[in-house]
C-alpha cells in the first residue's frame, strides 16, 4: 500500500519539494498538493509586476506544470480544518485527503481583524490573485476619473513602502491620476531596516509625491473614509492592506500547537512541536527556537530540508535540523528600476541593484519553468 503525503499551500517551500520529489521520486509515495490557485505568485517580483516591468507569467510559478513534471496530484481547492485523529485534511469543494505526513505552507495575510470595517474596504495585498484583479480595475479607471483618485496604502514596512511606489510609478506612466498616502503606525517606515535605508526611501516618496503619514493609527474603516487615532478622517477612494502576517484559524482550530498569533509552532526540524509527522514551513509557522520575520527568503530556504525531512519522515528515518541565516539580504524595489540593498547595517542603492535583483529573481523563476536539472 503506497504511503500518503499532503502538502497545503503551493508557498514557496512546497514549490522546492515538489520539484526536487520529481528529480528524485520516493517509491511507493503518493504525492498530492492541495491549492486553491493554478498560478502561485513569487512574491519577490510582484512589485516589478505592478509597476509594469514583468508579465503574469514572469512572477507566477504554474503549479500544474511543476507538479506534472513530478508526478505529484494538484487539487484545486482550500484546506478549512485537519482531522488529526482520521488523518484527514477537510477541503473547501472537494473530497477529504488522507495523510501519512503532512506539510503546511499556507502563508499569512494581512492583520485586518483588529481594525472594525477593514475587511470590508479596500482590498488586501493577500490573496495575491484577489488584489491583483483589483488593481487592474484601479488602474483602467484611474486616467479616466473626473478627479484624482485618492489611495492610501496601510501598512510601511517593506511590502507597503514596494506597493505603493509600484503603483504610483504604473499610474502614472499610464496617465492616470491619482493621489497617493502611506500610513504607518510607527515612528518610521520600514521599521525593521536601518536609518540609512528609511532614509533613502523617505527621500524617494517625497520626490514621488507620495505623502508619508507615521505614527497614525487606524482605528476603524467607513465607506470612503479611514478613521484615525485621534478622530480625524482621512478620505479615500481605494484602501490597500498591507499590514503585518496575520494567521488563519484554522490550525489552532484544528489543535495544532501555535503561537500567541495562531501560527504553526515547530522546531528545528520543522516539525510540528504538538503533531508528530506533521510540518510546517514559510510565513504559517513560528520557528521555536530560531523565530524570524516573516519573509519569502525563510520560505524558500525552507525548502531543501523539508523535503529531506519529508522523506525521512515517511521511511522512520531520523529528521535533519534547519537552522536559519542570522539575517538576510532584503533588496528593496522602488516603483522604477531602482532598488535598495539592506543588508544589517548596509544599504546600497541604484538601478545596478534593481538588476541585480532582477538576475536573482528571474534565476528563482527559472528553477520552475525548465525541465529537471541536477
Ligand atoms: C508586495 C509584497 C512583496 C514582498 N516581497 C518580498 C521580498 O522581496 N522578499 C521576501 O523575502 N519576502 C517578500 N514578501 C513576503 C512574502 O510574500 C512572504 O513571506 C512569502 O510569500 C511567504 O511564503 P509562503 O511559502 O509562506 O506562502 P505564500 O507564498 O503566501 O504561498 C501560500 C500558498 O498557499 C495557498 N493557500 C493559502 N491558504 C490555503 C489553504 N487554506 N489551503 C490550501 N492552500 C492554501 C495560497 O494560495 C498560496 O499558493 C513580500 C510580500 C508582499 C505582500
Amino acid at each position: 500500500m503506497p504511503k500518503s503525503l499532503l502538502l497545503i499551500g503551493g508557498g514557496h517551500s512546497h514549490v522546492e519539494v515538489i520539484r526536487r520529489w520529481g528529480l528524485v521520486p520516493e517509491p511507493d509515495v503518493a504525492v498530492t498538493l492541495i491549492s486553491p490557485d493554478r498560478h502561485t505568485p513569487y512574491s519577490g517580483m510582484l512589485p516589478g509586476y505592478i509597476a509594469g516591468h514583468y508579465s503574469h507569467a514572469d512572477c507566477h510559478i504554474d503549479l500544474d506544470a511543476v507538479c506534472a513534471q513530478a508526478g505529484v496530484t494538484r487539487i484545486g481547492a482550500s484546506v478549512g480544518a485537519v482531522d488529526f485523529a482520521a488523518r484527514i485534511a477537510r477541503c473547501s469543494h472537494a473530497p477529504d485527503q488522507p495523510f501519512d505526513v503532512l506539510s503546511i505552507d499556507t502563508g499569512s495575510t494581512p492583520v485586518l481583524a483588529p481594525i472594525p470595517g477593514a475587511e470590508r474596504h479596500g482590498i488586501a495585498v493577500k490573496p495575491v490573485a484577489q488584489f491583483l484583479e483589483h488593481w487592474a480595475q484601479l488602474r483602467e479607471a484611474a486616467p479616466t476619473a473626473p478627479r484624482p483618485l485618492q489611495v492610501v496604502v496601510v501598512g510601511a514596512g517593506a511590502a507597503g513602502v514596494e506597493v505603493v511606489l509600484a503603483m504610483q510609478h504604473r499610474i502614472a506612466g499610464d496617465g492616470g491620476r491619482a493621489i497617493f498616502t502611506l500610513i504607518g503606525d510607527g515612528p518610521t517606515i520600514l521599521g525593521v531596516h536601518p536609518r540609512s535605508v528609511q532614509q533613502r526611501f523617505m527621500n524617494i516618496l517625497q520626490h514621488q509625491g507620495i505623502s508619508v503619514r507615521l505614527d497614525t493609527a487606524v482605528e476603524r474603516v467607513a465607506p470612503g473614509a479611514l478613521l484615525l487615532r485621534g478622530g480625524e478622517r482621512l478620505a479615500f477612494d481605494e484602501v490597500i492592506w498591507v499590514t503585518g502576517a496575520a494567521a488563519p484559524a484554522w490550525p489552532r482550530a484544528s489543535g495544532l500547537q501555535t503561537d500567541a498569533a495562531g501560527f504553526i509552532a515547530v522546531d528545528t526540524h520543522l516539525q510540528s512541536l504538538s503533531h508528530p509527522g506533521v510540518f510546517a514551513t514559510g510565513d504559517i509557522a513560528s520557528m521555536r527556537d530560531t523565530p524570524r520575520p516573516k519573509s519569502g527568503v525563510y520560505a524558500v530556504r525552507q525548502g531543501p530540508p523539508l523535503t529531506e525531512n519529508l522523506r525521512r519522515a515517511l521511511r522512520g528515518e531520523p529528521l535533519v535540523e534547519y537552522h536559519p541565516q542570522a539575517r538576510a539580504l532584503a533588496l528593496i524595489s522602488a516603483g522604477d528600476r531602482y532598488a535598495v540593498a539592506s543588508y544589517g547595517p548596509f544599504a546600497l542603492s541604484g538601478a545596478w541593484v534593481w538588476r541585480w535583483k532582477d538576475r536573482i529573481d528571474s534565476a528563482f523563476m527559472r528553477r520552475y519553468r525548465a525541465a529537471p536539472e541536477n
